[in-house]
Order: C-alpha cells, then structure tokens, then sequence
C-alpha cells in the first residue's frame, strides 16, 4: 500500500493503525514511536477516533481522599486527574485535606437536562407561531419520535425562540447515565423531520447554537445544561488558620474583589479562580469530552465569613458528563471511574458531585494560596 492509501486506511486493527503510523511517519518525516506504545486494542476506541496512529499519553494522578456527602456520592475519594500542569494535583489534594479535616463537603445536583438547539427557517412571524402551535399540541407525537431514537433520552421540552424568518428551539433531554449530545442530536433531528413535514418549517441545522455546546454562553449560565450541580463546605477558623495561614476574612476578600469583581470589570462569564483546571483534570481522567471544559468554566465561586468560620461554594451551572458512551469505555478512563465508583449504569449524577468538591478543593486551595500570599512559591517548587 502507498503512503496516500496507508493514510486514507480506515481499518481499526491494529496492524492498520500500525501501517497508518508508518505512513504518518514516512510522509511528515516525524517520528511516532512514543504514540505507538499503548495497552490495548484499537478496535475498543472505535467510535472514538477515526485515522487512529497510536494514543497520547497523559499523567494521571490523584487528588485526595476528600470526605463528600453528596445525594449520590458518598464517602471518600480518590479523584482521579489527568494533567501536564506541575503544583495542580497538589494543591486540590491540599484543598480535599482541609475539606476532609472540616468534616466534609455537601454536595446536590439541582438539575439534568442535555439541550439540543435546532434553528428552522420560516415565512415570518405568523409561520413561526403556527409552528409553535403545532409543536404544543403533538407532543404526544413528538415524544414518539424521540423513543423510536433512543430508549434512554426522554424530550422534557422544547422552548421556542422565534426571530425573524429564524426559529431556534431548545430542546432539554434527560440523558440518563450519557453525556448524552449524541443522543439528543439524533433525536433532534428526528423530531425536527417531524415538526417540518407537518409545518412547512425547513430545518436550516440541528444545531442553531442556543444549546450551546462548547462555546461560553449566558444561557448555559443562567438556565444550566447537563447537571447544574452545587457544593459547598464550612470550614472552622482554627483550620483556616492551621492549614490554609490565612483568615477567613482575607479569603472572603481575596474572593470578592478577584472572583466577583475582577470577573465582573474583565467582563468573564465565569467568576471563579481556575475551575476549568480540575474540570480539565477530571475530564481527561474519566474519557469526558474536554472541549464542555468550556461550560465547566462557567462556575461561580463564593466565599463568606460565617461567624468566625469560613463558608466556601461552587455554584457549577453546566456539567456535561456521562459515566456510559461517548469516551467512557475506552480502558484506562473506564478505570479511572472505577477509582471513584462511578463507571457504567447509575452513576452520572455521582460523578457530577464529584467534579463538583473537586472544583470547590482547587478553588478553595489557590484562593488561600493567593489570601496567604503562597501561589508564585508553590509553582515554583512544584511547577517548574
Ligand atoms: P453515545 O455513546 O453516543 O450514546 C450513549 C449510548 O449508551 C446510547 O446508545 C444509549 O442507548 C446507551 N446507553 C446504555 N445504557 C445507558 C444508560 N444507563 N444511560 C444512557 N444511555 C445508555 O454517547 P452520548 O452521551 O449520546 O454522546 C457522547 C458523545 O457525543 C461523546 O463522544 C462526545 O464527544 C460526542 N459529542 C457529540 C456531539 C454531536 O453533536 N453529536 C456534540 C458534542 C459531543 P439508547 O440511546 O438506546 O438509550
């Protein structure tokens, strides 16, 4: 076979990565030998790559044990994360230290629901309303539609938002235990067959971008996709002191005018410290897909002095996992969630919680480092 044959190889044994390597290789002149040593078959990535050539690899290590008592993870955990950022597992192990020694962190996913936003094209105003007409007197059809996709994905509803010769609908989909954006645009699209056969509407794309998936958006923000999940922890002065070498009045502070009001002047979406580092972590660990990273950025962070204690919470309006699908079942990310208990059937919402305490760790980490004055000094003894 030829280098352009090789290349355009679709075979996902291993003798065909193999050879596509090869070829990769001969055609740019790089070598790929460290990406061609990986621990299992090709063919159980399947669905998750196309023009395989090998893996890349990514330290993992763990963050721990921290104490949860969430409505669906309970108990200690190891977390497992997966980064290249020297001094990150360290300080949310720091943060899980002074949370477990705290007694805890509570933790409570408020809601689930997996958006889909078709846009449809339409004459005008009084088209548009005929069709939001329809859509609420079929839902009964609908609903079928949606059944004949999937037996997981539930349609919850469909909100209309029409502009012009444009109507965007937000579809909201329990997933069950996926991440569910496959799931969701199949079922989309079937419903959208269903809405333009019987309106004379034209689906333009099954994504007109209001879901909105992997891009920062406020409507994420305000009305959550996939699990909007909150955690928080009190923790005693005395510990504030002891392991942190601050106050909780400094750590309020350092909060406010940096996470609220810094976020607010530079006009950022998220108000947090570097929420997206554990989200990031935890998401490459357990075979997420890291581009919701985005929306996992969108955490608010607050901070509050409660009589002489300290109170901490993450407000995460938009985390986008799945303990089945997607890249779940790839080897090494199928053990990582076996670490914190949550591979396969029933386990998303725990794994939500999870992400959660792990987020409010590193955050309530880097904003003592930074309260006690320590962040530039643990980076340089450990990042670098
Ligand atoms: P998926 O792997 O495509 O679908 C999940 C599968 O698991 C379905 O076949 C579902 O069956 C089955 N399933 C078995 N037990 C389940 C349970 N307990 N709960 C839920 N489903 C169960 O995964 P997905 O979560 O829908 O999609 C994730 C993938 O989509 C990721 O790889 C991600 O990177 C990718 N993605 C796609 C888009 C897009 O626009 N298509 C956008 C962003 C990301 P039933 O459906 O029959 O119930």
């Amino acid at each position: 076979m030829d280098i352009e044959a090789a290349l355009r190889n679709r075979g996902k044994e291993r003798a065909d990565v193999e050879e596509r390597r090869r070829a990769a290789e001969a055609y740019t002149g790089a070598s790929l030998e460290a990406v061609a040593s990986y621990p299992f078959d090709p063919k159980a990535a399947a669905t998750n790559v196309e023009n395989m050539i090998g893996v890349i690899q990514v330290p993992l290590g763990y963050a721990g044990p921290v104490l949860i008592d969430g409505d669906h993870a309970k108990g200690s955990f190891l977390v497992p994360m997966a980064t290249t950022e020297g001094a990150l597992v360290a300080s949310v192990s720091r943060g899980m230290s002074v949370i477990t020694a705290a007694g805890g962190a509570r933790a409570k996913v408020l809601s689930d629901a997996m958006t889909r936003a078709p846009v449809l094209r339409v004459d005008g105003v009084d088209h548009a309303q005929r069709v939001i007409d329809w859509i609420s007197e079929n839902t009964e059809a609908i609903d079928a539609e949606v059944s004949k996709t999937t037996s997981h994905g539930q349609l919850m509803e469909i909100e209309t938002f029409p502009a012009g010769r444009d109507l965007h609908l937000r579809m909201s989909y329990r997933t069950g235990d996926a991440m569910g954006m496959n799931m969701c645009t199949i079922a989309s699209e079937a419903v959208c067959r269903l809405i333009c056969q019987n309106t004379g509407a034209v689906l333009v794309s099954v994504s007109g971008n209001m879901c909105t998936d992997k891009k920062p958006a406020s409507i994420n923000a305000i009305r959550g996709r996939g699990k909007t999940v909150v955690a928080e922890v009190r923790i005693p002065k005395a510990l504030v002191e002891e392991k942190l070498h601050c106050t909780a009045a400094l750590m309020a502070e350092v909060n406010t005018r940096k996470n609220l009001i810094g976020s607010a002047m530079a006009g950022s979406m998220g108000c947090n410290a570097h929420a997206a580092n554990m989200v990031a972590a935890v998401y490459i660990a357990t075979g997420q897909d890291p581009a919701q990273v985005v929306e996992g950025s969108l955490t608010l962070t607050t901070c509050e002095v409660d009589g002489e204690d300290l109170y901490m919470a993450v407000r995460m309006p938009a985390v986008e996992v799945g303990t089945v699908g997607g890249g779940t079942r790839l080897p090494a990310q199928a053990e990582a969630l076996n670490l914190i208990g949550c591979g396969g059937e029933g386990k998303a919402r725990k794994l939500a919680e999870v992400v959660a305490v792990t987020v409010l760790a590193g955050e309530l980490s880097t904003i003592g480092a930074q309260a006690a004055g320590h962040l530039g000094k643990a980076h340089s003894q450990l990042g670098r």
